[in-house]
């Protein structure tokens, strides 16, 4: 015998599953959810190029999850310059980083968005800009500012070190200050920014200030770079107090 469904049993149907569905959609989370309160950013991983903003310190939010396999204790607490790229700047151990190589831009305006272009474009590189971070000097990004470079956030190797030095664009975390401090004099409001980064750096990947290298000292053939004035041994200092 064919059951032929009855117009009002499938009306009934229809408008039982849509209240099941908007009852599940407007039941309020259970007492202490924070459905509506702020969510605690998960660390962007993998890859994620646009990092949730840290909470307001007033937020009352809970603190950042460690990242799996890195110990909290690992990751050293950040000096509020670092803060904003706290997102970008944390990363899980996937390469070992052994040194620290500065360099200069050599030219006198510039930010990573521009290098990265240039290299991208013009020395044809697939992963762009070379250095892991760029310092600005205030021509062309914020002055003392750091920004992470893609290399960095994705723990790919540099291309700063010069294809000679494979071990130090291997394991040598690349820093570009914007300038050229073979000319000018290194501007002492760019150094704090500078400074808080390498330390930081050498925190967390134990890096001493004997393994904070000039470019020219690792390129395997003569570089300026990063200039007669820029402050390396003012920055091996720094981190050595930093470690003590
Ligand atoms: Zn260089």
């Amino acid at each position: 015998m064919n059951v032929r469904p009855r117009p009002g049993r499938l009306a009934f149907a229809v408008v039982a599953f849509y209240a099941i569905i908007y009852g599940f959609a407007l039941t309020p989370r259970a007492a202490g959810g924070r459905s509506r309160a702020w969510k605690p950013p998960t660390l962007p991983w993998p890859f994620d190029r646009h990092p949730k903003p840290r909470p307001p310190a007033d937020s009352g939010a809970p603190p950042l999850q460690p990242l799996p396999g890195v110990p909290f204790a690992a990751i050293p607490p950040l000096p509020e310059s670092l803060v904003p790229i706290e997102g970008q700047l944390v990363r899980p151990e996937t390469r070992e980083w052994l040194y620290i190589v500065v360099h200069h831009s050599a030219g006198a305006h510039g930010n990573a968005a521009e290098f990265d272009k240039y290299h991208r474009e013009e020395k044809g590189w697939e992963h762009g800009l070379g250095y892991h971070f760029v310092v600005g000097n205030g021509n062309g990004s914020p002055v003392g500012a750091v920004e992470v470079g893609g290399r960095w956030i994705e723990q790919l190797q540099g291309a700063h070190a010069g294809a000679k030095a494979t071990k130090y664009n291997q394991h040598g975390i690349g820093i570009c200050v914007v300038g050229n401090y073979q000319e000018v004099e290194f501007p002492e409001e760019v150094y704090p920014g500078l400074r808080d980064l390498v330390v930081w750096l050498a925190k967390r990947y134990s890096i001493t200030p004997d393994r904070i290298l000039p470019h020219g000292e690792v390129r395997g053939e003569p570089t300026e770079c990063p200039g007669k004035n820029f402050p390396l041994e003012r920055l091996r200092e720094d981190v050595r107090q930093a470690l003590k």
